[in-house]
């Protein structure tokens, strides 16, 4: 590992320190507060402002625009909700899985609408998701997914099962066996498009603060370390730092997921491998993989697999896990053979959020009119954009298709105290590891993947 820097690759790309916006540092009365300046707060803020331009609406950020996962994340924005069809299905019966599966499918031509209204440069481009199956257990998994796919009568058109030969016209994974493709998810430079909406909601009369911490949300308050806002409405758009708000602090776990990235690699490389789409790639191993091929022509890779820190701990150290940023290198390697000798130019790091129940939501409490969304996992790049339009529609009274989703004011119980939550994240961490192991060995699924499916209710 020969990485440079630890800020994220896109934060080069954005010039957030040179944008100087204000402190909060005296009391304020607004009509609606949001706090955090990630996709989640800029999103309600714009559909807020379309929808009502009258209301005053401030954005507080402990940081500063795009600090939080929406600056350093893989870029694919996608269709894919946190939890799946069939727990959806489940807890709220078939009709309101399909709705919510064709409500994140518009998302996307949504955020591409929007980015070309405004004019937000975030090198989108529109190439759907290639997904490889290495071994004969992912080449099972990725038939059961289009079979179930198909099962729940969702459009055939939406996920495709890949043969080996039509896999390589996509992509080609070293050891490919097959695959799927979807066509709902472009990849973006996501600092572009938060720094992009930020000036966008400026423009539309939102008042964003930086530097701000948010100690307390009660009812119709916020409380800063300087201040305090009064206000008809505040929105929660903490995500995986929503633990450092008192009343708040077990609603979702901060999990830490890792990058690194290429220098930009040459046209030899990008014809033996293909890409020519930006498709977004990754395989059929438990735990989670994801990668882009960027507009200047370098891989950006993540994956989870950093460790779950006690108490909910989120520190720039966690940024940086040299393990886990060497193990990135060599799974890429192993998926691309020809990236060996590329220098890796950046790793970093960052938290989202996990609900307990792994089901992201986001919902008002017209009472004490504090509003949330968040705990979408890693899928939060366009679940967000929905959030944002739903947590607008509820504010200005607007009932709507999309108030009645069924992820609107789903409430998750709160994770365990202490020791229990660092044990229990942390296992289930190594056993998924685990399986990953046993099924490129062995050939058949671990019976460790098929517990894990049932303990997040998949
Ligand atoms: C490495 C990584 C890769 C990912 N890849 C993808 C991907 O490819 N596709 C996808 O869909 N999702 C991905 N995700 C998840 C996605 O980035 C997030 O779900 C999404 O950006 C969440 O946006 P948000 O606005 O809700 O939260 P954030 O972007 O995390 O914003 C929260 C904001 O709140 C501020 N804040 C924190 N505490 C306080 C406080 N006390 N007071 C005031 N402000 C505070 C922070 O400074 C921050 O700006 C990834 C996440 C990570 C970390």
């Amino acid at each position: 590992m020969n990485a440079t820097v630890s800020k994220s690759l896109w934060a080069d790309t954005v010039a957030f320190a040179n944008i100087a916006r204000p402190q909060l540092s005296q009391n304020i009365e607004v009509d609606v507060a949001i706090v955090g300046a990630g996709f989640t707060g800029l999103w309600t803020a714009y559909y807020l402002k379309k929808s009502a331009p009258n209301l005053s609406v401030a954005v507080i950020d402990a940081n500063h625009v795009g600090f939080g996962a929406s600056g350093r994340n893989g870029g694919w924005c996608s269709a894919l909700f946190p939890a799946s069809f069939n727990k959806l299905a489940k807890l709220f019966g078939a009709d309101q899985a399909k709705r919510m599966h064709s409500a994140m499918v518009g998302n996307i031509a949504e955020i591409a609408r929007v980015i070309e209204l405004e004019n937000i440069d975030c090198d989108w481009s529109h190439g759907g998701t290639v997904i490889a199956a290495r071994n004969r257990v992912q080449l099972d998994r990725a038939r059961d997914e289009v079979k179930e796919h198909s099962a729940n009568g969702l459009p055939a058109d939406d996920l495709e099962f890949l043969t080996a030969p039509e896999l390589s016209s996509h992509a080609n994974f070293a050891d490919a066996l097959g695959g799927t493709y979807t066509p709902h998810c472009a990849t973006i430079n996501p600092a572009r498009l938060v720094q992009g909406l930020a000036r966008v909601v400026e423009n539309l009369g939102v008042q964003i603060y930086e530097n701000s911490r948010v100690s307390q949300i009660t009812e119709h308050t916020v409380i800063t370390d300087n201040s305090r806002v009064k206000t008809k409405f505040v929105v929660r758009a903490t995500e995986g730092y929503s633990p450092t708000i008192k009343q708040s602090r077990r609603a979702v776990v901060p999990v830490y997921s890792l990058m690194i990235a290429t220098e930009p690699l040459s046209e030899e490389f990008w014809h033996q491998t293909g890409l020519a789409q930006r498709q977004t790639f990754s395989d059929f191993r438990n735990l989670v993989i994801y990668g882009q091929r960027t507009a200047d022509n370098r891989i950006a890779f993540g994956g989870r697999g950093a460790p779950y820190h006690f108490g909910s701990a989120i520190t720039p150290q966690n940024d940086l896990v040299p393990d886990v940023h060497s193990l990135l290198e060599k799974t890429l390697l192993e998926l691309f053979p020809a990236v060996a000798g590329a220098q890796i130019t950046h790793a970093w790091g960052g938290a989202l959020g996990i609900a307990r129940d792994w089901m992201a939501s986001c919902g008002l409490d017209t009472k004490s009119g504090i509003a949330w969304a968040g705990g979408y996992v890693g899928d939060g790049v366009s679940t967000s954009n929905l959030a944002g339009r739903t947590l607008a529609d509820l504010i200005c009274g607007q009932s709507s298709d999309l108030t009645t989703l069924p992820w609107v004011n789903h409430q998750s119980r709160n994770w365990e105290v202490e020791p229990f939550r660092w044990l229990g994240i942390n296992s289930a961490l190594v056993a998924v590891k685990h399986a990953d192991a046993v099924e490129a060995k062995r050939e058949r699924p671990s019976k460790v993947s098929a517990l894990l499916g049932r303990l997040i209710g998949e």
